[in-house]
């Protein structure tokens, strides 16, 4: 099956006219349907023998919500999303005044392994292709009734580690930003990442300018170890190099996302080696407590002990702020989202 989402207009045009003669003015007008992520029946301008005929082959729209909840306490939506295959991934929308904060998966689990997250417990499925990072964008922007922008801004944040799917995240990000598309600026767009290394190399050097955020949640070696393999791989030192690294050539500050559990990096010592790790860079962070995961038996730092580390960062030097957490109640909070399925329930 070939993924139309997947495609570029000129990648589009070249295979509609090398497999079925398509004139380009056709194949513009398909691609502006997927876009709208249209299924080929309500593809109303384009002759019904080539619908038919492409229904055999190609696949338009590459994710179909087929759940979607809402937060009763602050209006988030999750959504479940069907892929050709079958499987379901899950994106969630925050509403903000200045627009609507979409957050996509980039593979359905994750093999990353972090101890307290949910989108990694059954371990890595696949990865998603381009135009199924994209799709979750198409489909939940239609939700606008045609205003061309419904979501505003993006974060890769979702299931999965984007920079162990890199090629297919960086051609989602010249798709999501195409002028023929829906054009989102790539300022509006953030990647998270667990911190693989010589990947966030690897994008400051193609030049996007694209916000990073790395997951740290600990700035000891020996102990983040404990919670996230990746540091197994590549040292927290690596890590903050390579973030620095993406400053010098993006001009993007970076965030560091830095999630508190109890008793394990809440404390004075925690903060203090933080500050001194991020010393001499410009970068703020963002704190939560962690949400909680039924599988994992971690548990959140208390609110007080939330607001004394953010407190201590800032004399410390460091710019710090609690990171509001939103869709909790539909578990569409960070590190909550999974392949609901293999629950064998729906999401409710
Ligand atoms: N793999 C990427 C993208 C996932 S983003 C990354 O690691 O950055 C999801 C964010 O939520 C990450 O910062 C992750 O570390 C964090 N997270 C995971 N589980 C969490 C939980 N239970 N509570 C709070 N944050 C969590």
């Amino acid at each position: 099956m070939v993924l139309l989402q997947d495609l570029t207009l000129s990648e589009l045009n070249q295979y509609l006219t090398e497999n079925y003669g398509v004139k380009p003015f056709v194949g513009k007008q398909i691609y502006q349907w997927l876009t709208k992520s249209v299924d080929f029946d309500g593809m109303t301008n384009v002759p019904k023998a080539l619908r038919e005929q492409l229904k055999q082959n190609c696949v338009a729209v590459s994710c179909k919500i087929i759940q979607t909840l809402t937060s009763a306490l602050d209006g988030t939506q999750k959504f479940l999303f069907e892929l050709h295959d079958g499987n379901v991934i899950e994106g969630v929308l925050m509403k903000y005044k200045y627009g609507n904060t979409l957050c996509v998966s980039s593979q359905v689990g994750c093999r990353m392994g972090c101890k307290f997250c949910a989108s990694t417990l059954g371990g890595l499925v696949r990865n998603l292709s381009a135009g199924e990072i994209l799709g979750q964008v198409l489909a939940v922007n239609a939700l606008g009734n045609g205003k061309e922008r419904y979501v505003t801004n993006i974060v890769l944040m979702g299931s999965g580690e984007p920079l162990d799917n890199f090629d297919n995240v960086v051609k989602f990000l010249q798709l999501v930003s195409d002028v023929d598309g829906i054009n989102v600026s790539e300022r509006n767009i953030s990647l998270s990442t667990c911190g693989v290394v010589p990947k966030i190399r690897a994008l400051a050097d193609m030049g996007f300018s694209l916000n990073l955020t790395l997951s740290l949640h600990n700035a000891d070696n020996d102990e983040r170890k404990q919670i996230m393999p990746i540091s197994n791989a590549y040292s927290v030192e690596e890590a903050v190099s390579a973030c620095r690294y993406y400053f010098q050539k993006t001009g993007r500050r970076v965030i560091i996302e830095y999630t508190l559990i109890d008793k394990q990096n809440d404390s004075y010592a925690h903060a203090l080696k933080l500050a001194s790790l991020l010393s001499d860079m410009s970068v703020h962070v963002n704190v939560i407590a962690l949400n909680p995961v039924k599988e994992t038996g971690l548990k959140g730092t208390s609110e007080s002990n939330l607001k004394k580390f953010i407190g201590n960062l800032e004399k410390l030097g460091v710019s710090a702020t609690r990171r509001r957490t939103m869709g909790q109640d539909i578990e569409g909070a960070c590190g909550q989202l999974r392949r609901r399925y293999l629950e064998g329930g729906n999401g409710n």
